[in-house]
Order: structure tokens, then sequence, then C-alpha cells
């Protein structure tokens, strides 16, 4: 508690404690969350859901899940409940029931309505290249519509066949009247409903017209009550306008107030709905959950954790100017998660088998390894030891040089939580290619024993017989490009890297891991941090790499 009083405020709690001085609102603070659903969310919406349901948290107010659901060609329940599942995994509450802003469709079109009443919306047959034609540059008015003063008795009998479905798709529109000599082009007779004759996803063929953004987010947020709606900055010209049809619906008191923010960029990504559904459809990943994906499906598969995603948005904090975030600092805030919470185990990669010729055939013992050294009340947990072992292909060199610090002819090194071990010979195929390692224990060494030698190396290791086979999958960045999107004459998936997905079979897994379910979360020792994947089984298990248990990529720009 201290230590959030002790923090700055960013310049939307500036506003918010500002207003509740003031005593606005009735002091509450109502905010809400307004995803369109059509597609799955990404990494920049999560820090929009970080903000507003942290805000209504922190003010002890209430947040609300509202759909923005405006246009039927684009939306589909299963959107509607990958966002729900995306905010209830983030860790986030919503205030009562879900809202859909097609709940509100009657009471917007009475609405309309009334803006037609008071001379202040007209039906216009012009084809959209016309309107555009008239829009005229920010110094240049723009030119009447011919049928900018229709009376209104006329505008109302369009309306009403508009809403019956009497008139082809964007035959007619109904837009505001405003201004047409306005600085801003928004405020220049804005649309305000479109003939739409598709499906909606929930009131089905019911409506023919459906309102456009502006004129159904700030309306939604009064009918909510919502104090304040903060989005991104590109809403920022459309203000004057949100502003503008609430003092016509609500009049002059306390009403939400529409704060912008920047909106979150990361490098080496694209965050937009649209170009993620690309990725999708042109099967350049596996689905809008592959775990290469920003979306937060994607992250949660990949190993992310709630935590890990809402710390890095606590830590960005919220900006006025648009600026771009390293995406190394995203998985910063994951390892930093990661490394207070996970077991570490053993797990064999690349492996080569190792052999202790003085110990038994057939013959196991069990050396026991704390389950997470950061964690001071951790368990321990056995894994078995025996004659035929696992290593690191990589751990072993047949000709070494001085700096090698694992294993090699005449070398000694630790086996985690077991013994020291000395090479003594290796075998080769055909070919030379390394196919087995020799070697002998010291059975005075074993770990906890107290009789110890100074070794240099310790390696991770599994029992031959013992361990359990598991598919791999390792990731790395899905664009090698900072900004794939930056480039003019190039298409961003130009910009795909090619290698962003390595898939080993037959890795060697200590046994313990066989009991572990989809999203179990661990650190293989020395390989990095390792969650389980949907796709896998008992008899087939898959685990992802989440990362690394360093940045990689620090040293590559
Ligand atoms: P995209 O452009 O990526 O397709 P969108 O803005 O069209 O996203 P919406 O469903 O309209 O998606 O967004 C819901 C909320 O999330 C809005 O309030 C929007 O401002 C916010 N949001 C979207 N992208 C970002 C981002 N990159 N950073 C912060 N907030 C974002
Ligand atoms: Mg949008």
């Amino acid at each position: 508690m201290e230590e959030s009083n002790n923090k700055s405020l960013n310049f939307i709690e500036q506003i918010i404690d500002n207003d509740l001085k003031e005593g606005k609102n009735e002091k509450r603070v109502y905010t809400r969350f307004p995803p369109e659903p059509n597609g799955y969310l990404h990494i920049g919406h999560a820090k929009s859901i970080c903000l507003n349901f942290g805000l209504g948290e922190q003010y002890g107010g209430k947040t609300n899940l509202r759909f923005d659901d405006t246009n039927p060609s684009k939306e589909d329940d299963e959107y509607v409940n990958s966002i729900i599942e995306d905010v209830k995994w983030l860790g986030f509450k919503w205030d009562g029931d879900i809202h859909y802003t097609s709940d509100y469709f009657d009471q917007l079109y009475v609405w309309a309505c009334d803006f037609i009443k008071k001379g202040l919306a007209y039906i216009d047959e012009q084809t959209s290249e016309q309107m555009r034609e008239q829009r005229g540059t920010p110094q240049e008015p723009a030119k009447p519509s011919p049928f900018r003063d229709r009376g209104v008795e006329e505008n109302l009998d369009l309306f009403e066949r508009m809403k019956n479905g009497e008139f082809e798709d964007g035959s007619m529109v109904l837009r505001a009247k405003v201004d047409l000599s306005s600085p801003n082009m928004q405020m220049r007779d804005p649309v305000m409903y479109r003939i739409l004759r598709a499906k909606h996803h929930r009131t089905g063929h019911d409506w023919s017209i459906y309102p456009m953004y502006d004129f159904a987010h700030g309306q939604s947020d009064y009918i909510e009550n919502i104090t304040h709606s903060i989005c991104t900055l590109e809403f920022e010209n459309h203000r004057p306008l949100y502003n503008w049809y609430l003092d016509h619906i609500a009049g002059d008191v306390d009403r939400t107030q529409q704060i912008e923010f920047a909106r979150l960029n990361l490098n080496y990504t694209v965050m937009s709905k649209r170009k993620l559904m690309q990725l999708v459809e042109e099967n350049i990943v596996s689905g809008w959950d592959d775990p290469r994906m920003p979306t937060i499906s994607g992250l949660r598969r990949r190993g992310f954790t709630p935590e890990s995603i809402r710390n890095f948005a606590d830590r960005i904090g919220v900006a006025k100017r648009d600026n771009i975030i390293e995406y190394s600092l995203l998985e910063f805030m994951l390892r930093e998660h990661l490394n207070k919470i996970t077991d570490r185990v053993m797990a064999v990669i690349d492996p080569i088998k190792l052999t202790i010729s003085n110990y038994d055939e057939g013959v196991f013992e069990d050396c026991e390894l704390v389950n997470n050294p950061e964690d001071d009340n951790s368990e321990k947990r056995n894994v078995p030891f025996g004659r035929n072992l696992f290593i690191e292909k990589s751990d072993f060199m047949a000709d070494a040089p001085k700096k090698f610090f694992r294993l090699s002819p005449g070398k000694e090194v630790r086996l985690k939580g077991a013994y020291i071990i000395k090479c003594e010979d290796y075998i080769t195929d055909a070919q030379g290619n390394v196919t087995e390692i020799i070697c002998t224990y010291d059975p005075e060494t074993k770990s906890g024993s107290g009789i110890s030698r100074k070794v240099k190396g310790v390696l991770h290791w599994v029992s031959a017989e013992k361990a359990i086979d598991a598919e791999i999958r390792l990731y790395d960045r899905l664009f090698n490009d900072e900004d794939p999107l930056g480039h003019e004459d190039k298409d961003f998936k130009e910009f795909i890297n090619q290698d962003s997905l390595q898939i080993i079979k037959s890795c060697k897994l200590e046994p313990s891991l066989a009991n572990a379910k989809i999203e179990d979360k661990f650190q293989f020792m020395r390989n990095g941090y390792f969650c389980v994947d949907k796709d896998s089984n008992p008899g087939n298990m898959v685990f992802n790499r989440t990362v690394a248990l360093r940045d990689s990529w620090a040293k590559k720009k």
C-alpha cells in the first residue's frame, strides 16, 4: 500500500484524482474494456485490459466488459468466447453481466430519430465516392450534399425504410448535420448509420442498418454510466464528435469523459487483428493461439503467466505519445516471474548415451533434488540414477579446448544432484560421430554426502531406462525485422522468420514430468523455461520452450 501511494501518478490517474476531488460523477470511477469481436486479442489489448480493469480496482469502482459489435460482417461468437476467456485468464472480473453494443440498438435507433427530428441528421443517397469528393481539405470546407436540407418527415420515412431493409447495402446513409467547415474532418457531417443486410451474431436479421462506431461508443458509455472512457490516440480527433452527440443526447450533466493514451507497440511483431488474421488464414501460423503469435491466447500457450503480462503492463505505464517497447522487456518480466514459480527439472533435448561402467546394471538409486531453490519452502523430489544415462550431446567433446569445462576424456564433472564422474572413453560410429560416452563414478561424492572435490562443470542428466520421451518445440521470433510494417515497398510477411519453429522429437525427460498437465511450467535446467503444450498427451508429451534462460537477441541486434 505504502509503495503505491508513493508511486507518482500517471496522467490518467491525475485526471481521475482531480475528478474525485471535484466530486464529479458522484465520485464514481467506472471504466470499460470495449473490444470488437472480430479477432483474437493481442498484447496491446492486454495493456488496455490491465489499464481499464486496474483503474476500476484501484479506485474501488467497476469495469464493464462490452462487446462493440456493430459490424456484423466481421464479427463472430468464436471471437466473443476467446475474448471472455482471455480477460478471465488475465485475472480480471467485469461488473455484472457482459454488455453488448447490440443490446442498445433499439435505444440508438430512437436517438437517431431524435437527431432527425431536431434537424440534426439527414439521409444522404450519394455514393461514398461522391461524398469523399465533397469532403474538402482541412483548409477548404466540404461541399454540402444535395440531400442535406431534406425535410424531417422525408428523412424519418427513409430512415425507417432503411431499417426495414427496403434499400440496397450502400445505397444511402444517415449523416449527422454538424459543421462542413470544421477543421476537424470528423465533424464534417459524419455517417451515423449504414445499411448492411448481414446476419448479426446476436440480433440475426432483426436489423438492416447498423450504427457507426462514433454513434455507438459514447452512447454506450453513457448508457452504462461509464465515467472515464479510455481509448487509444487515434480517437483523439473523434472526441469533439463524441461530445457533440452526447451534448444533444444527455445535455450538460456529468458524463463520460474520453481520455486517450498511446497504444502499445512492440518491436519484432505486428499488432493488428487484421494482419494477425492474415497469418492465420494463410496458414503461416497454426492458429490464433500459435505460440509465436502476440495474441493473449498465443502467449498463454507459449507459457506466459498472467502475472508476467500484468507486471509488464504496469512497468511500461501509460504514455501520451506513441512509442515502441522492446520485446525483450516483455520476456524479461516473464523470466522474472517464471524464475520465482517454476520447479527446476532435468530434460535432455539432444541426448547422447553415457554409461557408468563401475555402476551395476539394473540397479537404481534415488538422488534428491530441490524443486525450486528460489523458494525457501520448496519441496524436494527423487530422481533415479543408474548405470545408463543420457546427457546433452553438446556437453561432451572428444577433443576439447582448455576452457571447455564439461565432459572430455580424462576430465571430471558433477552430475547434478548425483555424483562426480570421470570420462574414461568414448565410442564412435563408422562416420566418426560419438555415439556413447564411458565414465566411472566416484561413490564417495554423492551430492549431500559432504564429500566433494572442486569440479568446474555441473551437467544435467536423465536415466536412460526411466526417462520419458517428449517432443520439444523451440521458438524464435516470428519476424526478423524490428518493424515489419514499416516498409512501404514490402509486405510485412516478407519479414517472417523462416526458422521460428524447430521441432525436436525424442527428447529425454526425468520421470517426474510424466504427470505434468497442459500449461504446467518448468525450468529445464540450463535449457530454459518450458510448458506443456495443448497437443500433449500421456503417450506423446509435447513441451514448448517459453523462453531461454537469457536474452539471446540482445547480442544479435
Ligand atoms: P487492432 O487495431 O489491433 O485490430 P482495435 O483497436 O481495432 O485493434 P478493438 O477491439 O477496437 O481493437 O480494441 C479494444 C480496445 O483495445 C480499444 O479500447 C483499443 O483502443 C484498445 N487497444 C487496441 N490495440 C491496442 C494497443 N496496441 N495498445 C493499447 N490498447 C489497444
Ligand atoms: Mg478498433
